[in-house]
């Protein structure tokens, strides 16, 4: 008789609101990962965040061995595993936390179902945000849209007991004894290993001079718990309590951003393929495939848009300040379909984070939540002369600017701010 802890982005014993749950539950507990063949199959072989998921898995594996039990791991479609795990063991309840994309709801609804029909509860808890769903609404009861509001609403509503940690060490002693299991290479996944160093969890150090730094991407002043934050190999309430002991107000609005973005995609889950202010998806895109090709490559003429795709394809991190500019500078300049810059950038970001990134394309281009207003076009130029005025960036990520000769500019900045307004105005009288 055992219960199951079920982790898929929080990947971690400390802090953790299910496995607290779980470890609390009376039976003795094994904590359960399943490298999810739907997900997994569609990408590419070499994949940085595979790699990251496989050496934590391994790394807490270890952990929990060195506690005299150890962790399951599967490769398959979750529903296959499930039915494995319940013909190998006395379920008597699974614990995880909750996911809030579409994908994740569907598929949780379908393990529910699977357990429910076998007796057997599924036990699901906040973890990954400090506030979800509605628990930061309006006063009328409807979800905030504009990101202001809501972010003065949740920091009223912030006290001790949100970012309190869960005191899961107390409990070590409940995790199942037993030998350790085997667990699935990369390769028999179909993964190629790959050898990176992946960012650190320790960020205090980023943050006295983060307000005042953050938006020159040579600075490196940025504190790259994206990564962490998605996999849960941090938890959101440690980040927050070092934000208000650190007094890092502008740190910790970046995490409102990100409780903001999965409210809006837990509520509004259409914004994930569809504008969403809906006159926007009439929007006549060019989707010129060259163009998009030599964006993708770091090939526009515009070093700091180079910079940032050559940033993003050889380490899988983009400065945010450079993200907005390449994402504008595709939806606009270009004329590109901000979902093809969104698909992009889901290969290849290492934190890539569906409802951080749809709600940055769509800040981007225009058609999202606290949109910049259409009419106001990022000049690739000024930026980088405003935030890499020594062009250290630039030269870092697309040294071939350091030479005279460079490829000319895809496209002349005010011709393609005049097509871009034209274009846009089209769209959005049209109603
Ligand atoms: P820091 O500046 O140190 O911020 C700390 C944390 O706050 C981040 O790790 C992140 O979790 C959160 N955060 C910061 N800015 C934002 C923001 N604007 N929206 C939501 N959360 C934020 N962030 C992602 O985590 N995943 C994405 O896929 C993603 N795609 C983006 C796409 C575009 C077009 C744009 C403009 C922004 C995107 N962002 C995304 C937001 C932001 O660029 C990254 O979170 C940030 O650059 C990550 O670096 P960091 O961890 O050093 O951030």
């Amino acid at each position: 008789e055992i219960s199951i802890c079920w982790l898929r982005r929080d990947i971690r014993l400390e802090d953790n609101a299910a496995l607290h749950a779980a470890l609390k539950s009376g039976y003795p507990v094994l904590p359960l990962f399943i490298f999810d063949k739907a997900i997994l199959d569609p990408l590419p072989k070499a994949d940085r965040r595979v790699v990251f998921i496989h050496r934590r898995i391994q790394d807490v594996k270890q952990q929990l061995e060195n506690l005299g039990s150890s962790m399951l791991v599967k490769y398959g479609l979750p529903q296959d595993s499930f039915q494995e795990v319940l013909s190998e063991c006395d379920v008597k309840g699974v614990y995880c936390n909750h996911d809030y994309e579409p994908y994740a709801k569907e598929r949780d609804t379908k393990i529910s179902a699977l357990l429910h029909a076998q007796g057997i509860p599924f036990l699901t808890y906040k973890d990954q945000v400090i506030f979800e769903k509605a628990e930061v609404i309006k006063a009328d009861g409807t979800p905030y849209t504009v990101f202001t509001p809501y972010a003065k609403q949740w920091k009223i509503k912030l006290n001790d007991f949100y970012v309190k940690a869960y005191p899961t060490e107390k409990y070590f002693g409940m995790f199942f004894k037993t030998d350790a299991f085997a667990m699935p290479s990369l390769q028999e996944m179909g993964f190629e290993n790959m050898d990176i160093t992946f960012p650190g969890v320790d960020f205090s150090g980023k943050l006295a001079s983060y307000e005042l730094r953050r938006d020159y991407p040579a600075d490196d002043a940025t504190s790259y718990m994206g990564l962490h934050l998605r996999f849960g190999t941090i938890s959101i309430r440690e980040a927050a309590r070092t934000a208000l002991t650190n007094l890092a107000e502008k740190w910790l609005s970046e995490l409102i951003w990100r409780d903001f973005y999965m409210m809006i995609l837990y509520h509004f889950p259409q914004v994930r393929n569809h504008a969403f202010k809906p006159a926007y998806d009439r929007i006549q895109w060019r989707n010129n495939e060259q163009e998009f090709e030599a964006w993708c490559q770091g090939r526009t003429g515009y070093p700091i848009v180079d910079a940032g795709m050559q940033q993003l394809n050889q380490t899988g991190f983009m400065h945010n300040r450079v993200r907005m500019v390449v994402a504008s500078f595709l939806t606009k300049h270009l004329l590109i379909d901000w979902r093809w810059g969104e698909a992009y950038f889901a290969e290849k970001l290492l934190d890539y984070e569906l409802a951080s990134n749809v709600g940055g394309w769509q800040w981007a281009c225009g058609s999202g939540n606290d949109a910049a207003p259409f009419f106001r076009v990022f000049n690739p130029e000024l930026q980088a002369k405003k935030f890499d005025p020594k062009n250290v960036y630039i030269y870092k990520w697309a040294p071939q600017y350091k030479q005279e000769k460079h490829d000319p500019p895809i496209v002349d900045h005010a011709f393609a701010r005049d097509r871009m307004l034209r274009v846009y105005k089209a769209a959005l009288n049209d109603s």
